[in-house]
C-alpha cells in the first residue's frame, strides 16, 4: 500500500483514548469490502444497492411492504369487526328462536295443566252437587230436612275452603239452604234456573259468571236440577266458585305483566281472566278460529296480536275433558324475550366494546402504518435521488457513520483515486486524507458526526492508490436520524480540484516569473525576501543577497540595439540561474538590467564566493561589449550584503539597501567586481549627502577579488 494505510488494517487514532480506538474498529467484511463495485453494470447496481443498506434497505423494505399494509390492516380490522358482529347476530337470532320455541312448548303444557285444574275444580263441585241433589231428592226440600241440609252444606264448605259455596234453591229461585248463610250469589233470576227449568236430565250446567251481591266478587256457577217424585222441577242445587281462586292460582305462576290466562265457556264467554278485567267477564270474546277449532286434543300454539290490547302474544288453548270449558294461555312475546333482550344488551355492550376497541386499535395501527409508509416513501425517494446523484455525478459521495467509518462511496472514486469502492468501504475516512492535511478535517468530522456541526468545506490532498496525492475539495454535511433528530454520521462530497490547483499554480508561476529572462520577477523576489527574512530572524542562520548590474549596458543597447540587449540579458540570467542550485536559492530580475541572487542560510563568505562565481561566469560568457573598457566583454558589478543576528540589519529593505550600496561602490571602483557591504559598514558613518559623496576606496578591488575596505 503506497501512501495510505491498508484498507484492511484498522485505522489508528491518537489522543482519543481506548474507547475512541475501539469505536474505529473496521466493520466485518460483510458490511464493508465486497459489498460494492465501482462499475455501472447491472450486476454492479445490485451490489451498490446492497452497500446502501444501512440507510436505504430499511426504506425499500418499508416502502414495499408498507404500501398495501394500511389497506390490508384496515380491511382486516373491518372484516374482524364484521365477523364478530355476524357471529353475535347469528347467536342472538338463534337464542331468540330458542326462547320462543321454549315459550311455545311451555304455553301448551301450561294451558293443558291449567284447564285440567279448572276441570278438576268443576268436577269437585259437581261431585258435591250430585250428592246434594241425591240428598234433596231422597229427603225432600221441606223442614226439617232442609235444616239438616243446611248443616251438611256448612260443614262441607269449611272442609273445602276453596272459594266453593253451595246452595239449594226452590223452583222459584228462593234460597232454601246454603253453605255460606251471609253470602248470596243471587242466581234466582239467572239463566241457571231458566236452563235447569227447561232442561232436564242429570247434566250439570255451567252458568254465566255472576257477581256476589255482598262482596262484588265474580263467581262461577255450576248447577244441577232437583226433581220431585213426579219428575217436575223441585229445586236447583248450585255450586259457586270464586273466580279469585283461579286468578290467584294464575297470578302465582308469575307469567309476566302482559301475559294472560283466560278461562272460557265453550260458547266463548269469558269466565276468568288473569290479569283481571271486569269489563270482559261474562262477555263472548273468544276468537272465532278457536271457537270453531276441533274439540279434540290440544291445539298448536300460535303467535298473534291481541284484538283486545294490541299486544303480541304466543297463545295456546286446551279444552277440558269433563266440562265445556277451554283455557287460553297467552304469553307476551315481550315478556318471553325479556331475558333474551337483557342477554342481548349485555352481549351487545361487550361486542360493541370489542368492536370499538378493535376500531380504535385499527385506526391507531393504520395511522402509524400510514406514517411509516409516508416516511418510507420519503426515504426511498430521497435515497433514489441520492443514488442517482451519487452515481451520475463526477463528484464522489461518501456516507460515514458515527465512527467516521465509510459506509458508502459512489463509484466515481475508482477512476479518480484508483480505489475500488469495496477497498474504501469499512475504512476510517480521515485515513484517506494526506497526513499533512488531515488534522483539521479529522477533528471537524469527528465533531460533526457526534455533535452535528454545520456543514464545512476543506481543501486538501487525498491519497491515490498509486501513492500520489491529489487535490480535492471536501464538503462535509452532517446527517441526522429523521426520527430522533440526533446526529447520525455525515455525507462527504469530494471533488477533484487537481486541474484547478494546477492552473492556479501555473498562474502563480506566470505571475511570479519575468517574461524576458525566465527568472523570478520583482514581486516574487519581494515575497521570497520577506519570507526568508522572517525565517532568518526566527532561526540562527544568515541571509545573503547579491545585487548585480550589467556594466555600461546603455552603450551596449545603443550599439547593438535593444533586441540584442535582451538576448544578452537572457544569457546573463541563465548564467545566474545555474548558480542558484539549492532549492531555497532564488535568482530574480530586480529591474532593468539589474538582477539578484537571494541565498538563504549563506554567510558572508559563502555569499562572496557565490558573487565571484557569478561575476566570473558572466565574464566567462565573453559576450562582446566594445564600450565596456577595459574588459570589452559583458561584465557585471555585484554588491553583496549578508544579514544575520548581530549584523545590525533590522529589515529586509535594509539588506537590499546594503547590497545596493555595495553595488554602488563596485561601480565606482571600476566595475566587473564585487563589493561586500559588511566591509563598508566597518568604515565611518556615511555623510549626510549619501553615497555619491562617499570618497572612493583607497584600494580599488581587483576583478575577482572582493573589495574589503
Ligand atoms: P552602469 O550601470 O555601468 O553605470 O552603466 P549603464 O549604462 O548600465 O547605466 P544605466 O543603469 O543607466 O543603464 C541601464 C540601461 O539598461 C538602460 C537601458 O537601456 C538598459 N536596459 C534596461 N532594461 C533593459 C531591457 O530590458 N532590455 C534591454 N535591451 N536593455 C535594457
Ligand atoms: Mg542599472
Ligand atoms: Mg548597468
Amino acid at each position: 500500500m503506497r501512501g495510505w494505510v491498508s484498507p484492511r488494517r484498522p485505522p489508528r487514532r491518537r489522543g482519543r483514548g481506548r474507547r475512541a480506538k475501539s469505536r474505529h474498529r473496521p466493520r466485518p467484511r460483510a458490511e464493508g469490502a465486497g459489498l460494492v463495485c465501482a462499475g455501472r453494470s447491472p450486476g454492479c447496481r445490485g451490489r451498490t444497492l446492497r452497500l446502501l443498506l444501512p440507510f436505504k434497505a430499511q426504506a425499500s423494505r418499508l416502502h414495499g411492504a408498507a404500501g398495501s399494509l394500511p389497506l390490508r390492516m384496515a380491511a382486516f380490522g373491518m372484516l374482524a369487526c364484521l365477523a364478530l358482529l355476524g357471529v353475535e347476530t347469528l347467536n342472538s337470532v338463534r337464542a331468540r328462536a330458542e326462547q320462543l320455541q321454549k315459550a311455545e312448548a311451555s304455553v301448551t303444557s301450561l294451558a293443558r295443566a291449567l284447564v285440567q285444574h279448572a276441570d278438576d275444580m268443576l268436577s269437585l263441585a259437581d261431585v258435591m252437587l250430585v250428592s246434594l241433589v241425591e240428598t234433596a231428592r231422597s229427603e225432600g226440600l221441606q223442614l226439617p230436612a232442609l235444616g239438616r241440609l243446611n248443616l251438611l252444606l256448612e260443614r262441607r264448605a269449611t272442609m273445602l275452603q276453596r272459594g266453593l259455596r253451595f246452595s239449594i234453591h226452590g223452583p222459584d229461585g228462593a234460597l232454601l239452604a246454603t253453605s255460606h248463610p251471609g253470602a248470596d250469589a243471587g242466581p234466582a233470576e239467572r239463566d241457571e234456573f231458566l236452563h235447569q227449568g227447561a232442561a232436564g236430565g242429570g247434566v250439570a250446567y255451567l252458568g254465566l259468571p255472576v257477581r256476589d251481591r255482598a262482596s262484588g266478587a265474580w263467581m262461577l256457577t255450576l248447577s244441577r236440577r232437583i226433581e220431585g217424585p213426579d219428575g217436575s222441577l223441585a229445586g236447583v242445587a248450585v255450586a259457586t266458585i270464586e273466580t279469585a281462586h283461579f286468578v290467584a292460582h294464575y297470578a302465582w305462576l308469575g307469567l309476566g305483566p302482559q301475559s294472560t290466562v283466560a278461562l272460557f265457556r265453550d260458547d266463548g264467554t269469558v269466565l276468568v281472566r288473569h290479569p283481571p278485567r271486569d269489563d270482559l267477564i261474562g262477555r263472548r270474546r273468544l276468537r272465532q278460529d278457536i271457537l270453531q277449532s276441533g274439540k279434540d286434543g290440544p291445539e298448536k300454539p300460535d303467535r298473534y296480536i291481541s284484538p283486545i290490547d294490541g299486544v303480541k302474544r304466543i297463545g295456546a288453548f286446551h279444552r277440558a275433558e269433563n266440562h265445556p270449558i277451554l283455557l287460553v294461555v297467552s304469553l307476551s312475546v315481550e315478556n318471553v324475550l325479556t331475558g333474551w333482550r337483557n342477554d342481548l344488551a349485555k352481549r351487545a355492550m361487550i361486542t360493541g366494546g370489542l368492536i370499538l376497541l378493535l376500531a380504535f386499535l385499527g385506526v391507531r395501527l393504520t395511522r402509524s402504518a400510514l406514517e411509516r409508509h409516508r416516511v418510507a416513501q420519503a426515504l426511498a425517494e430521497s435515497e433514489a435521488s441520492f443514488r442517482s446523484l451519487a452515481e451520475n455525478s463526477s463528484d464522489v459521495a461518501m456516507r460515514v457513520d458515527m465512527q467516521c467509518i465509510i459506509r458508502y462511496v459512489s463509484p466515481g472514486i475508482q477512476p479518480w483515486l484508483g480505489w475500488q469502492p469495496q477497498q474504501i468501504a469499512g475504512q476510517f475516512m480521515p485515513n484517506l486524507v494526506a497526513a499533512e492535511d488531515r488534522g483539521t478535517m479529522q477533528a471537524t468530522l469527528l465533531r460533526m458526526v457526534s455533535e452535528g456541526l454545520p456543514p464545512t468545506r476543506h481543501t486538501l490532498r487525498l491519497h491515490r492508490r498509486d501513492g500520489a496525492l491529489v487535490w480535492a475539495e471536501l464538503a462535509l454535511h452532517p446527517m441526522r436520524d429523521p426520527r430522533t433528530g440526533r446526529p447520525d454520521g455525515a455525507v462527504i462530497v469530494a471533488r477533484d480540484i487537481g486541474e484547478h490547483k494546477a492552473r492556479e499554480a501555473q498562474l502563480h508561476r506566470l505571475a511570479s516569473t519575468d517574461g524576458l529572462t525566465g527568472l523570478a520577477n520583482r514581486r516574487a523576489f519581494d515575497e521570497t525576501l520577506e519570507r526568508e527574512w522572517r525565517r532568518m530572524v526566527r532561526g540562527d542562520g544568515a541571509l545573503s543577497l547579491l545585487l548585480l548590474d550589467v556594466d555600461r549596458f546603455k552603450p551596449f543597447n545603443d550599439r547593438h540595439g535593444h533586441p540584442q540587449g535582451d538576448c544578452c540579458l537572457k544569457a546573463v540570467a541563465d548564467a545566474l540561474s545555474t548558480l542558484a542550485r539549492r532549492p531555497a536559492d532564488l535568482a530574480a530580475r530586480y529591474g532593468g538590467e539589474e538582477m539578484v541572487l537571494l541565498l538563504p542560510d549563506t554567510d558572508s563568505a559563502g555569499a562572496a564566493r557565490m558573487a565571484e562565481a557569478a561575476r566570473a561566469a558572466i565574464e566567462g560568457l565573453q559576450w562582446p561589449h566594445e564600450d565596456n573598457t577595459p574588459f570589452r566583454v559583458v561584465t557585471v558589478s555585484i554588491g553583496v550584503a549578508t544579514a544575520s543576528h548581530g549584523s545590525g540589519l533590522m529589515a529586509a529593505e535594509q539588506l537590499v539597501k546594503a547590497a545596493d550600496g555595495a553595488l554602488y561602490h563596485a561601480k565606482r571602483n571600476g566595475r566587473n567586481r564585487i563589493v561586500l557591504a559588511e566591509a563598508l559598514a566597518e568604515r565611518p558613518a556615511l555623510p549626510a549627502g549619501g553615497m555619491e559623496d562617499w570618497p572612493p576606496p583607497t584600494r580599488a578591488g581587483q576583478p575577482g577579488q572582493p573589495e574589503r575596505g
